[in-house]
């Protein structure tokens, strides 16, 4: 056993956590053992008192012959250990044609340990590509709602279709989580998540609904945080509807966090790392996540490549892992040299580098990048004259590494680029250009950004100031402070997102509104209203 008090000592005495001392105290809390074996899962047959299946069931990262299925049992979510005994406990998983679960294909046995939270999760191999399933989980004497999932199209096969939803940003205090109710009614090949899956304050008085728990430290805290969220059930319906494609942004972990480096300063910085390996274990126990990315004490890879046939291929990125600080003290700001210097990075130079292979080599007819922040170079112009103010959270504060990447996806000649975004609750359609300050310039790829389910409350309809912004940013074709999801639907000819609001997420069950949609024509980057 490494002595984790020595270097947490060693770490703490140094202002800043040094690379190698990061490297060391992430390596060491690596060590903590995180998975159980088989031989010691308990198999008696627990009677549950309270239904152990109360977080739904999930599947995700689906390939042409497989899929991840996701559940966790927690007979009481609102405790830090679910209400589970410490014990490894064995749980039964069956894969069906049909509905009714009447012609099972697949069976099998998982473990679910209470080193990770009593969390189950199956790679199920051997399927047919481009189909459909049903599956379920038996424990003791409780068995799961039933859930659909399905394969992508296999690799060498051009679809004719595909049509998927993305969101973001789902604040439980600040709305009801009606997006997500009738995203579950879309039919969806999959779901895409964005990020801000959930946030991490600490519950607060006169919200729609109120968070169980202090602002987030402790596994136990993040455990309790993502239970309660999934008990929502209009959240559970959309997972248990199609497979979902998670990506995470800050407030899994904590608000405009940048690698090790928090938000503001006076931070602990060996509590921090801590405090990070917490979130990003109780991210990866409720998420129907591959094996692959089970996290190292704070490290956690999450960046990763799905084709569906030749249609499509999401890139599906973590831009706040291996950031670097924003610059300016992260206040918006002109693009001056802070902002524009080339050491900057929201990517990471492996996670870049994956990138630029995944792209070269990837065989998708629509090149996707699934990620959180805008890449669109928005400026939000000044009364007063003076040069217009960036986002330095945002790509726009990592300008260089930015516009590098445009100009590789242009002299590449990646095809059909298109950028999915979450974080900034509202709605944008941006033509992005190598540098989007030079209008006269070619269009060399799209972003669609997201609003949020609920995060803001309500938002408005009616933009102040939009006519000045859209005149001063060419490249923005749309924007709307609404709350809300987009649904994409994809042929080989084009490439169309709908934006879809609810106008009202402060009471239940209200309707959703088709807002305003976008076509984007192969071989021809640039959105245009339809
Ligand atoms: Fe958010
Ligand atoms: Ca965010």
């Amino acid at each position: 056993m490494i002595d984790l008090s020595e270097l947490r000592a060693a770490a703490r005495a140094e202002v800043h956590v040094s690379r190698r001392l990061f490297l060391a105290y992430g390596a060491a809390l690596s060590s903590l053992p995180l998975l159980g074996s088989r031989a010691e899962a308990s198999t008696r047959r627990i009677a549950f008192a309270n239904n152990p299946f109360s977080l739904g069931v999930a599947s995700g990262d689906p390939t042409d012959s497989g899929v991840v299925l996701w559940t966790r049992l927690a007979p009481k979510p609102l405790d830090p250990d679910g209400g589970m005994p410490a014990e490894a406990v064995e749980i039964s998983w069956e894969v069906a044609n049909d509905d009714g679960m009447k012609q099972i294909i697949k069976t099998g046995k998982a473990v679910a340990t209470p080193q990770l939270g009593h969390s189950v999760r199956v790679e199920v191999e051997g399927l047919k590509p481009d189909r459909w399933y049903w599956y379920r989980f038996n424990v003791g004497d409780a068995t799961s709602p039933v859930g659909r999932t399905r394969t992508f199209p296999a690799l060498d096969i051009m679809p004719e279709k595909l049509r998927f939803a993305f969101a973001s940003c789902s604040h439980w205090e600040q709305g009801f989580f009606t997006a997500y109710q009738h995203m579950a009614k879309e039919e969806l090949d999959v779901a895409i998540h964005l990020g801000d899956y959930i946030y991490e304050y600490a519950g607060r008085e006169n919200l729609v609904r109120k968070h169980a728990g202090p602002k987030l430290r402790t596994l136990g805290d993040y455990r309790i945080r993502h239970a309660q969220y999934k008990t929502d059930p209009h959240l559970q319906a959309a997972h248990s509807r199609c497979p979902w494609v998670v990506t995470w942004d800050d407030h899994e972990f904590e608000n405009n966090y940048a690698n090790n480096i928090p938000e503001h300063a006076g931070v602990d910085p060996v509590e921090f790392l801590e405090q990070r390996a917490n979130a990003y274990q109780a991210y990866y126990e409720s998420m129907p996540l591959r094996p692959n990315s089970l996290p190292h004490g704070p490290n956690m890879k999450l960046y990763r490549t799905l084709p569906f046939g030749r249609l499509a291929t999401f890139q599906v990125l973590d831009t706040r892992q291996y950031r670097s600080d924003q610059p300016n003290n992260d206040h918006a700001s002109e693009l001056n040299e802070a902002a524009l210097n080339p050491k900057n990075t929201l990517l990471g130079e492996k996670q870049a580098n994956w990138l630029k292979s995944a792209l070269l080599t990837s065989t998708g007819h629509w090149n996707v990048l699934a990620q959180q922040v805008m890449m669109g170079m928005v400026g939000y112009v000044r009364p007063d004259g003076k040069p217009p103010l960036y986002s330095m959270d945002q790509w726009p504060g990592y300008a260089a590494e930015r516009m590098k990447l445009a100009q590789f996806i242009a002299d590449r000649r990646v095809p059909n680029p298109v950028v999915l975004t979450g974080d900034i609750h509202s709605n944008w359609v941006n033509d992005l250009r190598v540098d989007d300050r030079k209008p006269e310039t070619p269009v060399v790829a799209t972003e669609f950004v997201g609003t949020s389910i609920t995060s803001g409350g309500n938002g408005t309809p009616v933009v102040l100031g939009l006519e000045r912004l859209l005149a001063a940013n060419p490249g923005v074709k749309f924007h709307n402070r609404q709350r809300g999801y987009v649904t994409c639907t994809v042929t080989p000819k084009s490439w169309t997102s709908d934006y879809r609001v609810v106008e009202n997420v402060t009471k239940a069950d209200e309707p959703v509104k088709a807002l305003k949609s976008f076509i984007v024509e192969s071989g021809k980057p640039g959105a245009h209203a339809v």
